[in-house]
């Protein structure tokens, strides 16, 4: 019976530690929409750390019961830190001390000196636990109930999301259309007559990538002479491109289907959040034509979870990164407040790697169709004008337009940052374009394009303020291998990049379609007001 005891002894003071430290990643997975693969990876992580951390205190203190809170008082010292902020951020807007809560929450030295302060308090009541054996074992008892309470809630909570997810991909499929544009899963019989001479396919979205106007009026930068660069490569600008969209969320799902939303799906895709973008752009209408015309699908890490986990035949990626999900759990511990260059770093890798890896792919499949979505000249600003390291004196987000702003934010650092980061990367694409047209054996087709333009004069959640010329404006670039370029026009939009090609390289005879524009606000990503006369 003793045996038995302290084996559950053993077991109890490594399991309550881990729950109690799963809970702030398991909630934020539940109020996410990430799918659960890109989330247990952490929970896994997690455990691991606090079981060793459990191992190291037991080693050199023998009282479990101690083991096992002071393990507890630790990792919520680590892991709970963010819900203490936003706690006291809460509090002070209620007593009218702040007037946002990004004044506490997004500041540099507020958060140093209430993480001191909240070490500090988690010390002392340690000492006072351990010091008295029966409170020990009452905290012991107590923290053992409630995490067993607590697993049982993650345990549903994990499960009915599951559920939901599963049900909601049931009602997504019955209200996105089935467009009719071309049959994805025809045979090859208009590939041409050797299948071996397909050109390579760069898809590449630099996010929030404006056109030249927006660049030329707003920013300060060299696009005049970038433009020039391009069409000495013999690259088409189509200088007069605007998004049909104004979010990546809606703008990438309708250029990957070659479609206007209200050919994608139903009207009762408005009240369903973001979900609609999983199956348009994890399987979208042109990997799928691709695919079957035999191209392999080669991605990227984007740190942007919608347009990752595409369904693809290589995923391109460096060796350590953390997604999205792990960007945000991280911001619930002191580790970004402590360090705040460390997640801009992460997204400065993963966003150095693309441009480097993009040069010459690592894959030896040919012909390959290969998306990037590179979340730069898009906030985070992480290059000044030559490349080196910079980031905003805030903690690391990627929020932009009005986003931007509310987390102290201005228009005039917002174009300042932004204009030095797009002329780095004027840099860096004309170096790419340079490497890939030496590296592939038959020249490829390459496409840059802006999702949608910059943000600094955008609102995202109201539409009466808005610059809208800034957001639509995007950059729109096309190599041909041939350079006969008599398919596209100034003004050609992204919805009809793929109709062209498919028409030029697949014998395939698409209607374009009318260039239109869409806008829509953040929280109703689908409900959409025409604003394509306002842009004229
Ligand atoms: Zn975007």
């Amino acid at each position: 019976m003793m045996k038995l005891k302290n084996i559950f002894e053993n077991i109890i003071i490594y399991l309550y530690p881990i729950i109690l430290s799963l809970v702030p990643a398991v909630t934020l997975y539940w109020g996410s929409g990430v799918p659960i693969r890109q989330a247990y990876l952490s929970w896994i992580t997690i455990a691991v750390m606090i079981g060793v951390l459990v191992f190291s205190i037991n080693s050199f203190i023998k009282d479990k019961h101690k083991v096992g809170v002071i393990a507890s008082a630790i990792s919520i010292t680590f892991f709970y830190f963010g819900n203490f902020l936003h706690l006291i951020s809460s509090i002070s807007m209620k007593l009218n001390i702040i007037q946002e809560k990004s004044i506490i929450e997004y500041s540099v030295l507020i958060p140093m000196i209430l993480f001191i302060c909240w070490l500090i308090f988690w010390i002392f009541i340690t000492r006072i636990i351990i010091r008295s054996d029966s409170i020990t074992q009452k905290c012991d008892y107590y923290l053992s109930v409630v995490s067993m309470i607590l697993l049982v809630f993650m345990a549903s909570g994990i499960g009915m999301k599951i559920d939901f997810s599963s049900k909601n991909s049931k009602y997504l499929e019955s209200i996105i259309l089935n467009s009719s544009v071309l049959d994805p899963s025809a045979d090859t019989a208009h590939a041409g007559d050797d299948d071996q001479n397909l050109p390579d396919i760069y898809y590449l979205i630099f996010d929030g990538f404006g056109g030249s106007d927006t660049l030329s009026d707003y920013y300060d930068t060299d696009i005049l002479n970038f433009i020039q660069q391009l069409e000495k490569r013999g690259i088409y600008v189509a200088t007069e491109s605007k998004s049909n969209y104004s979010m990546t969320i809606s703008s990438l799902p309708s250029s990957l289907n070659m479609n206007y939303w209200d050919e994608l799906a139903k009207d009762e895709i408005k009240d369903i959040g973001w979900v609609p973008v999983i199956p348009l752009l994890h399987d979208s209408l042109v990997s799928k034509y691709l695919h079957n015309r035999g191209y392999d699908l080669v991605t990227f890490p984007s740190g942007f979870w919608p347009t990752e986990n595409f369904r693809t035949d290589k995923k391109v990626s460096p060796l350590i990164t953390l997604n999205e999900y792990q960007e945000n759990l991280l911001l619930y511990t002191p580790v970004p407040r402590i360090f705040p260059g460390f997640l801009y770093n992460n997204h400065r890798n993963r966003v150095n790697f693309a441009l480097d890896s993009l040069k010459d792919i690592p894959y030896e499949e040919r012909p390959i169709f290969v998306f990037a979505h590179i979340i730069t000249p898009h906030p985070p600003f992480i290059f000044d004008e030559e490349g080196n390291s910079v980031h905003p004196q805030r903690p690391y987000n990627h929020f932009d337009a009005d986003d931007y702003r509310k987390l102290g934010g201005t228009t005039a650092e917002y174009q300042e940052m932004y204009s030095d980061q797009v002329n780095y990367i004027f840099s860096e694409i004309l170096e790419m374009i340079d490497e890939m047209l030496l590296a592939s054996e038959s020249q490829p087709i390459i496409i840059i394009q802006g999702d949608h333009g910059p943000g600094s004069m955008v609102s995202q959640s109201l539409f009466d303020e808005n610059n809208l010329d800034e957001r639509f404006s995007i950059m729109n670039a096309y190599y041909f291998p041939d350079h006969d370029y008599s398919s596209l026009y100034p003004s050609i939009s992204p919805v009809n990049t793929f109709r062209v090609i498919f028409n030029k390289y697949f014998e395939e005879d698409l209607p374009l379609l009318p260039d239109m524009n869409y806008f829509s606000i953040i929280h109703h990503p689908y409900e959409f007001i025409e604003v394509t006369e306002m842009l004229k």
